[in-house]
């Protein structure tokens, strides 16, 4: 059924659940459309700078319950492994965005925001009103928040250009338990590409790394990739 919402948000990731909660407690009517559902794992470093705690606090969004890591040191290494660490000067949190986004996700329900598992197809604008087409209504508002990440198929329906070009890099992420030092958040370059390594809640490690798609394709899987390029670097291995 067509809700007359003030504020449309597309996408429930990080942005569109920030953005549904801050206009929510300004007392605005929001509707938030996310295709995927929550809980979801994401591939992600899953560090955050503490910078922007003084954000989620004001939002009412106390992440520190979900009880991250704290991460107050950063280590770096070359290509041919020479490593460098530092302290970091504002550090940072671990908590995976199977936790983080499901828990702005609840509060934005609790701040009353309307909350649609639905894929936009459309956003039209006439007589300065939005018009936002799902898969069997459409909804109006007069403004619309575009928070629908990177690739979107929007992006399509937008004619965007960057859209046609195929994205050289490839993602891939994984959660580990071994033994890392929670206080480390360390980006490990290797050739073809650089890795992020960091804890996140309940003492897993997130492994989160960008590879060149050139240099991945040579191999079959990614244990063939982790086997052949990743284990190759002794900080990776
Ligand atoms: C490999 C990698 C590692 C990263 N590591 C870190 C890190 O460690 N720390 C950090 O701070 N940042 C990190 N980032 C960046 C961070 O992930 C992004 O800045 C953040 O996710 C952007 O949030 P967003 O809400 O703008 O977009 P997204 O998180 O991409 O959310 C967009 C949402 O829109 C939805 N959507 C898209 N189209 C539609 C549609 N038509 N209808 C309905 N819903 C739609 C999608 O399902 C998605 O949920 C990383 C990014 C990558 C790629």
């Amino acid at each position: 059924m067509a809700t007359n919402p003030n504020v449309v948000i597309i996408g429930g990731g990080l942005a569109g659940l920030a953005g549904a909660i801050h206009l929510s407690q300004k007392g605005l009517k929001v509707t938030l459309i996310e295709k995927s559902g929550y809980s979801r794992h994401k591939v992600c470093g899953e560090y955050i700078s503490n910078e922007i705690l003084p954000y989620l606090q004001w939002l009412g969004a106390d992440v520190l319950q979900l009880q991250p890591a704290k991460i107050n040191n950063f280590e770096f290494t070359t290509r041919s492994g020479k490593i460098t660490k530092s302290e970091l000067p504002l550090g940072g949190i671990g908590v995976s965005r199977y936790a983080l986004d499901n828990f702005l996700y609840q509060k934005a329900i609790a701040n009353g925001c309307n909350i649609l598992k639905e894929t936009v197809i459309d956003v039209t604008l006439a007589d300065n009103t939005f018009t936002v087409a799902i898969s069997n209504q459409v909804l109006h508002a007069k403004i619309v928040f575009g928070a629908y990440g990177k690739r979107s198929n929007i992006d399509q329906v937008f004619s965007r250009g960057f859209i046609t070009k195929k994205s050289t890099w490839l993602a891939v992420k994984a959660h580990y338990s071994g033994s890392f030092n929670a206080d480390i958040v360390a980006l490990y370059n290797f050739k073809g590409g650089y890795c992020g390594i960091s804890k996140v809640e309940n003492n897993v490690i997130n492994i989160c790394y960008l590879a060149d798609y050139a240099s991945f394709k040579k191999y079959k899987n990614i244990d063939d990739y982790h086997h052949n390029v990743l284990y190759k670097d002794k900080h990776l291995k």
